[in-house]
């Protein structure tokens, strides 16, 4: 018999320790977590069997047994699911980190509490709770039977399985319990956790149940022979019976009242059932009315190996042409990996006829709303359906219709209440805004869910339905700016005029808003305008237009002298309706990225850059004929066209631009001198003393007063 040892990987091994050593009560998650894989393992077996009817040649019966063990103080949990190779146990259970290794440990160390180990994806290491030493027992169908076994400490051992009686098929998890953990093998306790954690796993869980029963023998002498009565009720509960062991026999006198000839034998015998422990019907084929929250809470976690209580919940039948149940629920805050794109989905089940097929069928529901969880159980899908046929189908795109349907209506009814919706936001708001983007079908819908700050708005997000009922009479549109944060949008020059006249903006700060409102366009026909973008036409009385037409012309010198110094730097030089008070502003093409979209999509590293060429902002500089800078620099202008001093004083002005309208500066270094330069005037330092300044660039001002001291230099 060849055993081979094994290292576990480092981040598995700490791990192992951490759950080993830390002091940790609700130990008794250990056996949701062990049942929740042999449950899997039946799932997959299953499945394969319904290509492949001859995997089940090893074994027809589909169910998971406890059987504990008091004497030599071992749990066992066996099933005649898919069972594990060689390379499986390699892999699966010790060789190989998972990412959610790590991030579980970390989850632990912030807080977190051990029983969400499922969610992590490690859950199996949690029979260390409880045990010293565990040992998997397993035989797949291409493979021998091995034994995996390990007590920690680093090393886990792989034999060939010369000693314990054949699986056929499965797996069976022997822990050794620590001597304080004994209680687990107690009848009582393992019925309640079960009920408590597993009660709606789809496949029978047996107990293995040992009983001293007695029975009685009469001898009838009147008729000469042996008679045996069973005086055990016969349990409904007692499903098959096995193992049942030599009976005791002892003899015992009647009692004295009984008449003489009857005479009888009592027999003590210990007799081993197995006891079904989940013997509810699947609970998405009962009726909504008979189910209360806690079952469907029951449900949600099994289900989902979550340790809260789901959020919402929806549960529907839908008949006629066509026929389903489903349960859909969801949960109160995204899981650690929501984003992560490489994880496979399995958030709704499917079956077909009550028979579990698979649980990552990407094609029940659009990947936004990847957070649902449920099942759904289909009166009309072939049972030997294939992953290839399943994506061509007809009747799954029609339940998957539904699912989105009825996963908008329970976010609307979630959203009745302010505090759960706004909990519900925050985990999932992201998904929200990736359905606009993705689901034209469904835009307008989920543009009733979205929540954004405004300059109307403190703290609290408001809804677009609100935006709209605060709107003032004159005004036509929807305006938003997007940017990096609320505090580099709450005062921004783009603001100005627009909260001079009364009109809310909402301010868009999640790097998605900007995807999703350039998708949205419209919301109740009214048209979403981006204030930081050309063409900001703004509700102008007539007096207004009139006026900014006259200062067209009057400015017209100081804009072509302006673009004439900028260069490329900018596509043109107009005056401003937006601002009144900042000297000038960078404006972006219509169609062309927002400054905070191109903020964003220069920090995606991996980034086509061909697209930004054409798509990078067309920047307008729009300067506001009300700001004394602005003033100042068109009388010198008037003055004379070639004054030196107003190249650079535009040069600075265009890059504070910049940064106030949320771009990046693309020589901070010059830009620096220059701002050095204009302190050491306001502090009165010799020039010579201070960093030699190049010929070619003279120092520029910021505000008016520097522009005073800019013509002392020159
Ligand atoms: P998860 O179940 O999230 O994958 P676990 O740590 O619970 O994580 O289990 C690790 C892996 O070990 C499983 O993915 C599966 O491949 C394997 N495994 C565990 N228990 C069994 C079992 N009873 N039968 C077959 N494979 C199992
Ligand atoms: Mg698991």
């Amino acid at each position: 018999m060849s055993t081979e040892s094994f290292g576990f990987q480092a981040e598995i091994s700490q791990l192992l320790d951490l759950i080993i050593n830390t002091f940790y009560s609700n130990k008794e998650i250990f056996l949701r977590e062990l049942i929740s894989n042999c449950s899997d393992a039946l799932d997959k077996i299953r499945y394969a069997s319904l290509t492949e009817p001859s995997v089940l040649e090893t074994g027809r019966d589909l169910y998971i047994r406890i059987v504990p063990d008091k004497e030599n103080k071992v749990l066992s949990i066996r099933d005649t699911g898919i069972g594990m190779t060689k390379a499986d146990l390699v892999n699966n259970l010790g060789t190989i980190a998972k990412s959610g290794t790590k991030g579980f440990m970390e989850a632990l160390n912030s807080g977190a509490d051990i029983s969400m180990i499922g969610q992590f994806g490690v859950g199996f290491y949690s029979a260390y709770l409880v045990a010293e030493r565990v040992q998997v027992i397993t035989k797949h169908n291409d493979d021998e039977q091995y034994i995996w076994e390990s007590a920690a400490g680093g090393t886990f051992t792989i034999t060939l399985d010369t000693v314990n009686p054949p699986l056929g098929r499965g797996t069976e998890m022997r822990l050794f319990l620590k001597e304080d953990q004994v209680e687990y093998l107690e009848e009582k306790k393992i019925k309640d956790i079960v009920k408590k954690h597993s009660e709606f796993i789809s496949y029978p869980i047996q107990l293995a149940v040992t009983k001293e029963v007695e029975k009685v023998s009469i001898y009838r002498y009147l008729f000469g022979r042996e008679h045996v009565l069973n005086e055990v009720e016969d349990d409904e509960e007692v499903a098959e019976e096995e193992d049942a062991e030599k009976p005791k026999i002892e003899e015992v006198e009647d009692d004295d009242d009984k008449p003489k000839e009857k005479k009888t034998k009592k027999i003590k015998q210990q007799e081993t059932t197995n006891e079904e422990l989940n013997k509810t019907k699947p609970i998405w084929t009962r009726n909504p009315q008979d189910i209360t929250n806690e079952e469907y809470a029951a449900f949600y976690k099994s289900l989902t190996n979550d340790w809260e209580d789901h959020l919402g919940v929806k549960h529907f039948s839908v008949e006629g042409q066509l026929e389903f149940k489903a349960i859909l629920f969801i949960p109160k805050r995204a899981p650690f990996d929501l984003f992560e794109s490489k994880k496979k989905r399995n958030n709704i089940k499917l079956y077909v006829r009550r028979v579990f097929i698979m649980d990552d069928c990407e094609e029940l529901i659009p990947e936004y709303l990847n957070f649902v969880k449920g099942i759904v159980d289909s009166e009309d899908l072939p049972l030997n359906i294939s992953r290839e046929t399943l994506q061509q189908n007809k009747i799954l795109k029609v339940i998957r219709k539904n699912i989105v349907k009825k996963c908008l209506d329970l976010i609307s009814e979630i959203a009745e209440d302010k505090d759960n919706f706004k909990k519900f936001y925050e985990s999932f708001g992201k998904n929200l805004k990736l359905g606009i983007h993705e689901d034209a079908q469904n835009r307008s819908k989920l543009a009733e869910f979205l929540r954004f700050y405004s300059t109307k708005s403190s703290d609290e997000q408001i809804s677009l339905k609100d935006y709209i009922t605060r709107m003032p009479e004159v005004q036509k549109t929807i305006y938003y700016l997007t940017g990096e944060s609320l505090a580099a949008v709450r005062d921004s020059p783009f603001l100005e005029v627009l909260k001079q006249k009364g009109f809310e903006v909402l301010l868009l700060v999640d790097p998605i808003d900007e995807y999703a409102i350039t998708q949205l366009k419209e919301f109740e026909g009214k048209k979403l305008v981006c204030v930081s973008k050309e063409g900001l036409e703004l509700e102008e009385t007539d007096e207004e237009k009139a006026a900014r037409d006259a200062e067209t012309t009057a400015f017209s010198d100081l804009c072509a002298a302006v673009k004439e110094a900028l260069g490329d730097k900018v596509e043109k030089v107009v005056v401003s309706n937006r601002i009144t008070d900042s000297p000038c502003v960078l404006v972006t093409g219509q169609f062309g990225w927002s400054s905070n979209m191109e903020r964003i999509m220069k920090a995606q590293a991996l980034r086509d850059s061909s697209m930004s060429s054409y798509m990078a902002s067309k920047k307008t500089l729009e300067l506001n004929p009300k700001n004394p800078i602005i003033k100042e620099l068109k009388r010198k202008v008037a003055e004379d066209k070639a004054d030196k001093s107003v190249r650079d004083l535009t040069y600075l002005l265009f890059e504070t631009s910049l940064l106030t309208s949320g771009f990046s500066l693309e020589d901070p270094t010059s830009f620096a001198k220059r701002i050095n330069r204009m302190i050491s005037l306001g502090l009165d330092v010799d020039e010579e003393e201070s960093e030699p300044t190049p010929a070619a660039e003279v120092p520029a001002a910021s505000e008016a007063a520097a522009a005073s001291a800019m013509e002392e230099i020159d």
